[in-house]
């Protein structure tokens, strides 16, 4: 099967599918040949290549053979592992592969399973965060009463992702509730503790009661850090539940170098990673470790009879079920074992190494072309950038760089997205797809170029 190396779907339109395919389904069966041959001429011109080496939009979503693998023997032995006796590998396989990464991450050890904590895989980080959310939110209510939800805030940055707001939606805390701190360039667009601190205090001065901060290790944007060791004293002092978002940044962690973006985790009641972002773990793996479990299960368990058994009764099983929002759940911990045994640790820091190398060279490319402008410290394997022209109106820039993203995008050589910081529209080229070599950087840097060349020449 052929598919293309460009990593942008050129030819789809809305609705492109809609004309190609039949308005229902076959009542007959039909041969597996046609099945593929449509899938090569309909579906795939209207797939955008996430693992092509070309690829450095939104974050990576890597997919690798091991991954895979895992992923094919999940579902060739289909379980559904919700309780630990409906697949009891499932349940203690992900217990063993979340403490192993919970090691690698070098993460307290009050995050372990032996203890009263311990991890999950989730679907999504967003996921990841609403059940942590409603365990923070259901833990002060049991203390202060169920007439107090009204009453609870959330705290945040401007970075962090709109995940929180959408678990602030569904957990029922009230819109006005949700504080997301303004971050400053100078600030590297980190959530600053003194702010986070003042929200605070002005909160409770108002009879407010604040119970939840989401802090960032990568945030969306630019891959900035919060400090953790700061605001987790912070929390700690306010019996604020503390989340640490790490989807993207995480797997760098498990290289020495980039460990100190973690410290103060040991403060943080819960810590989240996207597995299958840039882990080599296909989608869909987020891995969430909690303190305490109890408060998990306190919020999301239910106990039908149809459900019961032994070991369930008994205590002396985890059974997952309670840990997410869902009942069934797929033997996902596979995948994720099967990469890191087949890759090694060394391989997997190695991995991690080179992309962010790589976006030092592009960085560096950036960097010597006086056109252009780097508009944030990379700190992991994002480069923030944008083409600034002679004349620095700002209005102008930001179409000029919308043009430039789009001309990049629409050649079908390269994919990128955007964003904007302090009013400025930004260019994001994340490198992190598994087959992304120099080569390839060289060349989408001088797509740039002459694309930029082009647009200043006819502007
Ligand atoms: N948190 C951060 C920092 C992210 O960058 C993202 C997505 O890119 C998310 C959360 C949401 O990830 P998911 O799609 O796994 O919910």
């Amino acid at each position: 099967m052929h598919v293309r190396a460009a990593s942008y779907a050129l030819n789809s339109l809305p609705g492109y599918l809609q004309k190609l395919l039949p308005d229902s389904a076959p009542v007959q069966p039909e041969s597996l040949q046609a099945v593929l041959q449509e899938v090569e001429t309909k579906i795939l011109p209207g797939v955008t290549h996430w693992q092509s080496p070309n690829y450095y939009a939104y974050f990576p979503s890597n997919g690798s053979i091991a991954g895979f693998l895992g992923e094919m023997l999940s579902a060739g032995i289909s379980i559904v592992g919700f309780s630990w006796i409906t697949s009891p590998a499932a349940t203690e396989l992900e217990m063993i592969v979340l403490d192993w990464l919970a090691n690698l991450l070098k993460l307290p050890n009050d995050f372990l399973s032996k203890g009263p904590g311990g991890g999950a895989i989730q679907g999504t980080a967003s996921e990841a965060l609403l059940v942590v959310l409603l365990a923070a939110r259901d833990r002060i209510l049991r203390e202060i009463g169920k007439d107090a939800l009204g009453k609870l805030v959330v705290y945040g940055s401007d970075q962090t992702h709109s995940s929180l707001q959408k678990a602030c939606q569904i957990a029922g805390v009230h819109p006005e509730n949700l504080r997301l701190q303004r971050t400053e360039s100078c600030n590297e667009y980190a959530l600053s503790p003194e702010s986070l601190g003042d929200a605070i205090s002005h909160d409770i001065a108002s009879g407010l009661i604040p119970f939840f901060l989401c802090a960032t290790v990568g945030t969306t944007s630019s891959t900035a850090v919060d400090p953790l060791l700061a605001l987790g004293k912070i929390t700690k002092r306010n019996q604020i539940w503390f989340h640490v978002d790490a989807a993207y940044a995480g797997s760098a962690c498990i290289c020495p170098e980039y460990r100190h973006h973690l410290n103060g985790i040991e403060e943080a009641d819960s810590f989240n990673m996207n597995c299958h972002k840039w882990f080599l773990t296909n989608f869909d793996c987020s891995a969430l470790w909690i303190k305490d479990r109890n408060t998990l299960i306190q919020s999301l368990s239910t106990n039908p009879e149809y459900l019961k058994n032994k070991a369930s009764q008994g205590r002396k099983v985890i059974d997952y079920k309670d840990w997410q929002i869902p009942l069934g759940r797929r033997f996902r911990s596979l995948k994720l074992w099967m990469v890191l045994r087949l890759y090694g640790v060394e391989n997997l820091q190695s991995y991690i190494r080179n992309h962010i190398k790589l976006a030092q060279q592009f960085e560096d490319l950036v960097a010597q072309d006086i056109r252009f402008e780097i508009v944030a410290t990379r700190t992991f394997s994002l480069v923030c950038f944008r083409l600034l022209p002679a004349n620095k109106n700002e209005e102008y820039a930001n179409k000029l760089n919308r043009d430039l993203l789009d001309a990049v995008n629409s050649s079908g050589q390269i994919f990128i997205s955007h964003t904007v910081l302090s009013g400025k529209y930004i260019l994001r080229f994340v490198v992190g797809a598994p087959l992304t070599e120099e080569r390839h950087i060289v060349a989408a840097w001088k797509l740039f170029q002459e694309a930029s060349s082009s647009l200043l020449e006819n502007s």
